[in-house]
């Protein structure tokens, strides 16, 4: 089985018998692979480890492993730690906005099928997500993983009867027709939900600004207070489409458990 190099990033990991760990990671050239690190927590007896002590989710490496998408867990032979996100580990909110991500991405792509400019952006937004211009960098991302898996809703004509809703003054949002709802078909959508027309306008403008390097540029700031009901409209969006339920939501926007 050929061994191959690649840049990946931790989205999940499992304990796994005292010194190994199974690992989801996302390599930039080969897609979602899940590998099993065995070792990880053994220690020689001058203190060194395999893995530098086990790899931790979100976790930035140039990894080594053997590459065959038909064979189930192959090992991770090496892996060299690029960025341990130190900074935004001290920040909770950028931990599970960055936790989030991972999920996403763990959720709404296949394994084996590569992805590079989105494993750029989530590099880049990893950083990002440290400082203060976390609230918009995630919703940036979450836009673009949504786009790139196809899980985008439909947010610019209403998803019941195709009438624009640019500049609506009335909107709601249903799971269950995957998008939002004009105000003449609210009342045939049960699960629909009113969202404020002013951040359906946002969003909308968001979604249409130019890219600059793969990110979007010239987001405005955004605030808890305006990303929390779209983060939570995403949420249900992707939960429903899947049919499962998602873990880091109830941290990122505090809804129930
Ligand atoms: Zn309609």
């Amino acid at each position: 089985m050929p061994l191959v190099h690649d840049r990946c990033i931790c989205l999940r990991k499992v304990e796994y018998s005292e010194t190994s760990q199974i690992l989801t990671l996302f390599a930039r050239q080969h897609g979602i692979l899940r590998v099993i690190a065995k070792g990880a927590h053994r220690r020689t007896k001058a203190g060194a480890s395999k893995f530098d002590g086990g790899i931790d989710l979100l976790d930035t490496g140039e990894a080594v492993f053997s590459h065959d998408p038909a064979r189930d867990l192959p090992p991770l032979t090496e892996w060299k730690l690029v960025d341990g996100h130190l900074e935004l580990r001290s920040n909770l909110r950028g931990i599970y906005l960055g936790l989030y991500g991972a999920e996403l991405v763990s959720r709404l792509f296949e394994e084996h099928d590569p992805h590079v400019e989105l494993f750029d952006r989530l590099e880049q937004v990893l950083g990002d997500l440290a400082g203060d211009r976390r609230e918009q960098a995630f919703l940036a991302f979450e836009l673009d993983v949504l786009r790139e898996s196809g899980y985008l809703p439909e947010l610019f004509t209403c998803a019941m009867c195709g009438n624009t809703m640019e500049g609506a003054s009335h909107a709601y949002f249903s799971a269950a027709r995957g998008g939002v709802i004009c105000r003449n078909c609210e009342g045939m959508a049960p699960d629909r939900t009113e969202i404020d027309a002013r951040l359906l306008r946002m969003l909308q403008g968001i979604i249409k600004l130019p890219r600059s390097n793969g990110a979007i540029a010239r987001l405005p700031i955004l605030t808890r207070h305006q990303t929390d009901p779209i983060n939570r409209l995403f949420a249900d969006h992707v939960e429903h489409t899947l049919g499962k339920r998602l873990k880091l939501p109830r941290y990122v926007i505090g809804r129930r458990i």
